[in-house]
């Protein structure tokens, strides 16, 4: 089925309304596009820069229906959605991301699978969904390593670093209500992350490299450009995914660096993803405008331009706390917050992004302050 590229006034389906889901929308706005988002939380964050809301599970058809009725593309904003129901939404409306990448990814072992088979180096990694498994899995790679479930996985959620036999009891426990995939655990010098996004008509367009620090296996800050010399590679490894996997829209490949300097494909986020939200404010497109771009048909730029080294900063509840405020004495800080009703403390209520020509210092200065540290009070 083809469809046309959209025209001013009709209407992008967004499948999940949180933060990603309500910065897409205003891209979409701010292009002359309506927004309907569809989520089970009636307080998410998008539901008020939407024109529409549908209150519905991510998996109830009539509701995904309803929103294909409603729209004239449908996207989503993350990839933990039912393949099935994306797959049987795509015969009938227009679906531009179709199903295929959200069917490999949101299972840890056949995006392992489709990464290796794509030629990319991957950390190695064994199936592990029975006792006998996690034995040889321990055999073969040896501690420290990483025991990640298959599927629902995010932020850390659903991984556990086993360092000894100790912990092995821990494992069983998760190994007996989840099938799991074990990976070997990398001595990590950085860790880096490449956004793109591909037009409709297959064009990609590569974001700046980003560095990235991830504390409790959460995203704590990130770094533009990054200080790496590993660009040129990591977009051959994008490369290659994209030549195995079918993508339409930004999405963001992550990497690991080892203390070797060697580069290793971590995973897929087929979607916006956390580590590019400096590109609002910090490139001439963010990318959730050249997703909403990619998705509606339209060409994209050339390429994108870093106007200003940048630095993101993860808001979680516990940041907001300490930093609340604060907040707005800083106009070099540009504040996003998404508006979600309950704070947690690990949870992720915005970022600040700053733009500098002084990285080094910008950025000592931003994790004394995230840490409570008095010279920065
Ligand atoms: P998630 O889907 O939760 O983002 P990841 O696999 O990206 O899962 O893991 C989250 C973070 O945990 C990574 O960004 C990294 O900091 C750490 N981590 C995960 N796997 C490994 C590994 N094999 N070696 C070293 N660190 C790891
Ligand atoms: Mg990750």
């Amino acid at each position: 089925m083809t469809f046309d590229k959209l025209k001013i006034g009709q209407t992008v389906g967004i499948i999940g309304g949180g933060q990603l889901g309500k910065m897409m929308a205003q891209s979409a706005q701010k292009m002359g596009f309506r927004v309907v988002v569809l989520d089970p939380d009636e307080t998410c964050p998008c539901r008020y820069v939407a024109h529409e809301f549908i209150h519905a599970a991510y998996d109830d058809m009539p509701a995904l229906e309803r929103l294909g009725e409603m729209s004239d593309v449908i996207t989503y904003e993350f990839e933990n959605i039912a393949a099935e129901q994306l797959q049987a939404l795509v015969s009938t409306y227009n679906v531009p991301q179709s199903y295929q990448a959200i069917q490999l990814l949101q299972d840890r072992l056949t995006e392992k699978q489709t990464l290796a088979n794509a030629g990319t180096k991957v950390v190695p990694f064994v199936q592990v969904t029975s006792e006998a498994d996690l034995d040889e899995a321990v055999q073969t790679l040896g501690f420290p390593l990483m025991l990640k479930t298959r599927f629902g996985g995010y932020d850390g959620k659903g991984q556990i670093r086993l360092t000894s036999e100790s912990q092995l009891d821990e494992a069983r426990e998760l190994i007996a209500n989840q099938e799991c995939v074990a990976e070997k655990f990398l001595d990590l010098a950085k860790e880096v992350s490449l956004t793109v996004t591909i037009g409709n008509d297959g064009q990609i367009v590569y974001f700046p490299l980003q560095e990235n620090e991830h504390r409790n296996q959460v995203l704590f800050k990130t770094v533009v450009p990054a200080r790496a010399n590993h660009e040129e590679d990591a977009r051959q490894e994008v490369d290659k995914i994209t030549r195995a996997v079918h993508f339409v829209g930004t999405f963001t490949v992550e990497f690991f660096i080892d203390q070797q300097n060697e580069l290793y494909v971590n995973e897929i986020a087929p979607r916006p993803h956390n580590s590019g939200h400096y590109s609002i404010e910090a490139c001439d497109y963010s990318q959730f405008d050249t997703h909403i771009l990619a998705v509606t048909g339209h060409r994209l730029p050339q390429q994108i331009e870093l106007l200003k080294p940048a630095i993101m900063m993860n808001l979680l509840g516990k940041d907001l706390d300490l930093l609340e405020n604060e907040l707005f004495e800083h106009p070099e800080w540009h504040v996003h917050l998404y508006g979600k009703v309950s704070r947690k403390p690990e949870r992720k209520m915005g970022h600040l992004t700053i733009l500098t020509d002084d990285i080094a210092t910008t950025e000592q200065q931003m994790v004394a302050k995230f840490e409570g540290r008095d010279e920065c009070k």
